[in-house]
């Protein structure tokens, strides 16, 4: 054993001096060295480097609406038990001005949510499989992330109200004697974790015609009435609003929004 870091010295101090330095080959000695003499701390190193944020975690996304919602308004406005109304099986979703739909970019900036969250260990279920399709019903929409018993569970939406109001909201459910009452308190940790994140990430301000420092309770979301996980809707911002809408269009922009939601989930879910 002992001739084999000799060997290797040799061939260092080889290809070091190649590169046109004898520093360099003493340096290059002292790692090969080093390693030779703690066998066991490369193996240790490896086992800590592997492990991400997010192991073992669930976490399902929502992205709000669908594009093909459009053309079936039929099977998109049959009516659903959310268990405070009967509410639209699914709606259309906004748009901008331009007609960049609020489906296409849920879809998007959900998407690029689910493979940063997977980077960081975490199981991701999507609740729509394309942009082309019709639906789920928003009871559907719940049961998904009920089924796959989520750590935490989002639904990514934006906004279509008047041109002068700006900035995004946080919807939190509340109480309403039925199934998300027992997850109302987690939901509302990760609204604030998620509130946070966002602001910071994105540099949007809070919503300046809805709720109170961007957050909202509602007891009229199919979405969070019936979800027994912790649960919030992100309306990112106002698509009517021509500043807004630029920054929706942007993919880089869209990056900051998915990076933002996925540090929210991450702090919400190590607290
Ligand atoms: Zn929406």
């Amino acid at each position: 054993m002992r001739a084999l870091p000799a060997t290797v010295l040799a061939l260092l101090g080889l290809t070091a001096t190649a590169c046109g330095g004898v520093a360099n080959s003493d340096a290059a000695g002292g790692q090969g060295l080093a390693v030779s003499a703690q066998p066991q701390q490369p193996a240790q190193a490896t086992t800590i480097e592997a492990r991400k944020p997010l192991d073992g975690k669930v976490i399902v996304i929502d992205p709000g609406h669908n594009g093909g919602n459009f053309r079936d308004p039929r099977a998109v406005n049959r009516k659903v038990n959310v268990l405070t109304k009967w509410k639209a099986c699914d709606t259309t979703g906004t748009e901008t001005a331009d007609r960049y739909t609020e489906a296409a970019f849920t879809w998007d900036v959900s998407n690029r949510l689910v493979k940063i969250l997977k980077q960081r260990g975490a199981s991701v279920k999507l609740t729509r499989a394309d942009n082309d399709s019709v639906g789920p019903c928003i009871t559907q929409r719940a049961a998904i992330g009920n089924k796959a018993k989520a750590d935490a569970a989002l639904s990514v939406h934006a906004d279509g109200s008047s041109p002068g109001n700006k900035g995004f909201h946080v919807i939190m459910p509340e109480k309403i004697n039925g199934p998300v009452d027992p997850v109302v308190g987690d939901s509302k940790k990760l609204g604030l974790a998620v509130r946070q994140a966002f602001k910071t990430g994105t540099g949007l301000p809070y919503s300046t015609y809805i709720g109170k420092d961007a957050l909202d309770f509602r007891n009229d979301l199919g979405g969070l009435n019936l979800s027994t996980v912790p649960k919030i809707f992100v309306e990112c911002g106002n698509m009517k609003n021509a500043g807004e809408a630029a920054k929706f269009r942007d993919p880089e922009f869209r990056q900051r929004i998915a990076l933002a939601l996925a540090n929210g989930l991450q702090q919400y879910l190590k607290a």
